[in-house]
């Protein structure tokens, strides 16, 4: 039974950070990936000290530092006047004292799943498979039979569905229900440094609030790149992902804003657009043998820029659990969804909330201005702790 390896179904952040997490205790591991190769599009992830910690764990801090750059500041301005609203000091010795050594950092998401599919082909222990679509599994209560589109049936100890927003693995176990869509789309975009204007490039995460729309940019790949989200209200779409989106769309929600928003817009000629979605919190992931991992168990709206954090604690507490129960798989899933649908529910549901500060019109918008600029300062970070400090993963 041991010899049996654990079936991930899913490629992405999420799965592999939960293959590695496995391996690196002994484990062996099959990935299954739908795409024709392991690869991710999109732009910029965030980085929380949270998940440095979980980088440390999985032997990739040095890797990770290669590509990330770390931001001196998270600034919120006012889209309509310019004026700043808050600052946030990620960069400095405080915050890294505060969070255990660590600091915030931002990542291209390729480079992130470079480092992380580097590792996995490292490892003797995990077996990448593309080109591999997982369509439904069979729990015999002492195995599991997963189903692949081409007919083949690969047998494991448990499977994992790290397959994404809409998951088939949580279809089969909890039903076909579609996810909650926003009513927000992002549109994103990477720019060679030497598109950026020089007096718009900063070394910080910068987010320009307007009403019903926001721009975030930074820095990404050592400085070498900036990226761009663009993200507004829209009820045009139902859903989507990678799609080109509609330029004049664009142009006309950020119309008002500041000269700044409007300079880097026009930068950009090929945007990608994401249909935002997420799903209410759950507090099942698991049944026997099967269990769920990242935005398969918990899509988030990504305000909080914490989704692909949330993934890859999954699969180190996965792991964690999962050794330290003796390799009992139905016990180490409920314990792992125990550990980690409160904090991830958090992060699922704060996310909806940023998103209407960001967001916010009218009065609400100069309440939010006067509330963020008369804060008491805060040299404890007192505020982002609960998710900064981040988790105490399971240890016997
Ligand atoms: C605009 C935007 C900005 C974001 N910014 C941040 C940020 O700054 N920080 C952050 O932490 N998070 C951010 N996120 C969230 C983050 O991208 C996701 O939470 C994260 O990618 C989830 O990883 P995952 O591995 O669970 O799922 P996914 O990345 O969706 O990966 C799922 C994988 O499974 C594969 N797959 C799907 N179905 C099957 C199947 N049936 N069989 C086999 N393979 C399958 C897919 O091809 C894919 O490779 C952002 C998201 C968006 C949209």
């Amino acid at each position: 039974m041991n010899a049996q390896p654990v079936l991930v179904v899913g490629g992405g952040i999420g799965g592999l950070a939960a293959a590695l997490a496995l391996a690196r205790k002994g484990r062996a591991v099959r990935v299954f990936e739908l795409g024709a190769e392991f690869k991710e599009i999109g732009a910029g992830i965030q980085l929380g000290p949270n998940v440095y910690r979980m980088f440390e764990i999985l032997g990739l801090t040095e890797a990770i530092e290669r590509w990330s750059v770390h931001p001196d500041f998270l600034i919120m301005k006012d889209a309509l006047t310019g004026d700043e609203v808050t600052r946030i000091p990620v960069g400095g010795a405080d915050f890294r004292r505060r969070f255990g050594g660590y600091l915030y950092g931002v990542i291209h998401r390729g480079d992130l799943h470079t480092v992380l599919l580097e590792a996995c082909r490292s490892e003797p222990a995990i077996q990448l498979r593309e080109n591999s679509k997982g369509m439904r599994f069979e729990d015999s209560g002492d195995r599991v039979l997963l189903h692949l589109e081409n007919g083949e049936r690969v047998e494991g100890c448990a499977l994992v569905g790290a397959d994404g927003l809409w998951s088939k693995v949580r279809a089969q176990l909890f039903g076909e229900a579609k996810p909650r869509v926003s009513g927000h789309i992002a549109y994103r975009a990477v720019l060679p440094r030497a598109e950026v204007p020089g007096d718009l490039w900063q070394n910080n995460v910068v987010l320009w609030a307007g009403p019903k729309t926001h721009l975030v940019h930074y820095p990404l790949r050592r400085g070498a790149l900036y990226n761009l989200v663009a993200v507004f209200h829209s009820d045009k779409y139902e859903e989507g992902w990678d799609v080109f989106g509609d330029p004049a769309e664009l142009e006309a929600k950020f119309a008002n804003e500041r000269p700044e928003v409007q300079r880097l817009l026009a930068k950009i000629n090929a945007w990608k657009m994401w249909v935002l979605c997420d799903r209410e919190p759950i507090r099942e992931w698991s049944r026997g043998r099967v269990t769920l991992l990242g935005d398969a168990a918990h899509p988030t709206l990504q305000y909080m820029a914490q989704g692909a954090n949330m993934a890859i604690e999954d699969g180190v507490v996965l792991a964690a659990c999962a050794e330290l129960s003796g390799w009992d798989f139905e016990k180490a899933f409920r314990w792992y969804q125990d550990e980690r649908y409160l904090r991830t529910a958090r992060v699922q549901i704060t996310s909806r909330y940023y998103g209407d500060v960001y967001h916010a019109a009218g009065v609400v918008r100069e309440l939010r201005n006067q509330m963020l600029r008369e804060r008491p300062a805060d040299p404890n970070f007192s505020g982002l702790a609960w998710l900064y400090d981040g988790i105490k993963v399971p240890s016997s």
